[in-house]
């Protein structure tokens, strides 16, 4: 963290203190010039105890809104708890469900609020702790055991309230400073119009950065400084390009950001460039868009995107408000992603769900010690056929005949896997049929090749899928054995490591023989200087966030692709990841114009 004095004559309140830099990683784009909002999700406490008379209304609409959430979040976790845990999980949901629909309990909470001026999660803990005591002082032993119980729903409460406190606290211009987010909490404080996010901990490939760039929201994470320096209210600047926190800036400085973000705004794609994208010397190469969010679909036509190489279902539902996951509403879903993506098609990724804490309100059961290798993708999936898998693969079949749809199954490590899914899709195209439900049956199949595993086995894999999509991301974290949501080894997690090329190769080679499509869809394929590195490596396909495809296909146009490969020898060949950086950045700088590189 660097500290600047004063200057003389700044403008107000906005500088009022001394510069500081504070920096961390650039894990999304962009510029934002605004206030912070501070935001401790750590431990579900009470912040306040009492609120003012005025506020009576809109703490009663906090507290229902919080019950509501309590009860949307049981209800997903007893869909989704693995069936072996199914009865001991029942009991336990069911009871929180009681208490959570209790008039008794309902009445003395909206009592303390009204008549006491209590703050919702006073009120709450002060009702439940009441009744906990009781329970723990009863001589019957049953009754005892309930109390523990208690807690859970207190948490779970006051967890749901702190939500509705921090949306109330954030307004238009904030840049919200956290130490640490998942990709659900971002998509629902974005409703409040942030600007941009900045956390200490959490690595550039995480979901979190995935969902900042499709929202268009700089993002800034390993940061840790930011916990200490800000407060809610300073004046910062959030530069996602450079990885900087610039907190009190001075004015000269915040004017010279405004006007980079106005030329940012104004340089922004708005003619559809539908030209093919070659090298300069003739090889045609495809680039698609990666989807999370609804709203990215009207941005598919201006990048000039080739279709949807990546639709990650888990978010896109997500976004929309989480809920249900009905067959009905997932058909429309698709039908709208295929519309939007033309003659190209989509490609549906099967919900991949656990793993990281993306979606805190689906994770259930025991709390798993290494998630990353736990209950997540495809594993999950065929755990929960019919809630999960059944429904999902029905939505495409149907969704498929309003435009060409393939889907792509996530974390497969293992054969048996698609064998599985495939068994599964026809049983479920012969069951539409007979019910004379319109579909389409035609649905190429493929793999995330995000498990080494299956990188190792492509070559086996290419008589059961019909195209691989190499999912770097998730690829680098299992090679390399570094999570790619950790800060501590975010610089750690690299796709340009040389043992991540090489089960790439791997994959290519597979594909090649076997007339299988390869294509690269993990960040990577989004960073101009590792995109020679890819095509050299024989990748023809990348798949990348829309916002990325302009700089994607200026750099494919700037290079030979025979100029590429001998580039890909030499960084197979080197001893890691930083020196096939280096190498990457070195030919970049002396094959392609700057324009080219950096416009
Ligand atoms: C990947 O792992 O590279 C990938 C594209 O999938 P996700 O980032 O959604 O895990
Ligand atoms: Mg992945």
């Amino acid at each position: 963290m660097e500290n600047h004095s004063s200057p003389a004559g700044t403008d107000g309140p906005e500088s009022s203190g001394a510069e500081c830099v504070i920096e961390g990683t650039g894990a999304a784009p962009g510029i934002a010039v605004g206030t912070a909002y501070c935001y401790d999700a750590s431990a579900p406490t009470v912040r306040r105890n009492a609120i003012p008379p005025d506020a009576v209304e809109a703490e009663l609409e906090l507290f229902a809104n919080a019950v509501q959430r309590a009860e949307q979040e049981l209800a997903t976790i007893r869909t989704l708890t693995p069936e072996a845990a199914e009865a001991d999980a029942e009991a336990l949901i069911e009871a929180q469900a009681l208490m959570l629909r209790d008039d008794e309990f309902l009445r003395a909470v909206r009592q303390r609020i009204r008549e006491r001026h209590e703050s919702a999660g006073a009120a709450v803990q002060a009702v439940l702790r009441a009744h906990r005591e009781r329970l723990e002082t009863s001589a019957d032993a049953y009754l005892r055991d309930r109390a523990g119980e208690l807690i859970d729903v207190e948490k779970r409460l006051l967890r749901a309230l702190r939500h509705g406190e921090v949306a109330a606290g954030i307004d238009s211009h904030s840049v919200l400073i956290a130490a640490s987010l998942t990709a659900t909490d971002l998509l629902r404080f974005s409703r409040y119009n942030l600007l941009g996010c900045v956390t200490a901990h959490g690595g550039p490939t995480s979901h979190l950065a995935v969902v900042a760039k499709a929202l268009n929201m700089p993002l800034l994470v390993g940061a840790a400084d930011a916990l200490t320096a800000v407060s809610s209210g300073d004046p910062v600047i959030l530069d996602g390009d450079s990885g900087r926190l610039i907190v009190h800036p001075h004015s000269e400085v915040r004017q010279q950001y405004r006007r980079r973000r106005s030329e940012q705004e104004a340089s922004t794609v708005k003619v559809p460039d539908q030209e093919p994208v070659t090298t300069t010397d003739g090889r045609s190469i495809t680039l698609r868009a990666n989807i999370g969010l609804e709203k990215e679909l009207e941005l598919l036509s201006p990048y000039g995107a080739d279709g949807v190489g990546l639709l990650r279902t888990e978010l896109f539902f997500l976004a929309q408000g989480g809920g249900t996951l009905a067959e009905e509403r997932q058909v429309g879903a698709y039908r709208a992603v295929v519309e939007a993506a033309g003659a190209a098609g989509a490609t549906v990724r099967l919900l991949d769900l656990g793993g990281d804490d993306r979606l805190p309100r689906l994770h259930t059961g025991p709390r798993e010690d290494n998630p990353y290798l736990g209950w997540r993708g495809i594993r999950m999936l065929l755990d929960r056929p019919d809630e999960l898998l059944r429904p999902q693969l029905r939505a495409v079949l149907r969704a498929n005949r309003h435009g060409p749809l393939r889907v792509l199954l996530p974390m497969v490590t293992d054969l048996y896997e698609v064998d599985r899914v495939r068994a599964l899709l026809a049983e479920e195209a012969e069951r539409l049929s007979a019910e004379g439900v319109p579909h389409d049956p035609d649905l190429p199949v493929g793999i995330m090749v995000e498990v080494p595993a299956a990188a190792l086995q492509a070559h086996a894999f290419t008589d059961h899928v019909d195209f691989f999509s190499v999912g770097t991301n998730d690829l680098t974290q299992y090679t390399l054995a570094v999570d790619r949501g950790n800060d501590r080894v975010a610089a750690r997690h690299s796709a340009l490591h040389p043992a991540v090329l090489g089960l790439l190769v791997r994959v290519v080679k597979a594909g090649r023989r076997a007339d299988c499509p390869v294509e690269v869809c993990g960040e990577i394929a989004g960073d101009v200087q590792a995109v020679p590195v890819l095509l050299g490596l024989g990748v023809e396909t990348l798949s990348v966030a829309p916002q990325y495809l302009p700089a994607v296909r200026r750099i494919v146009r700037a290079v030979s692709y025979k100029e590429t490969k001998p580039l890909a020898r030499t960084v197979l060949e080197a001893p890691d990841a930083e020196t096939t950086r280096r190498r990457a950045r070195e030919w970049l700088e002396t094959h392609v114009s700057a324009s080219a590189a950096h416009e």
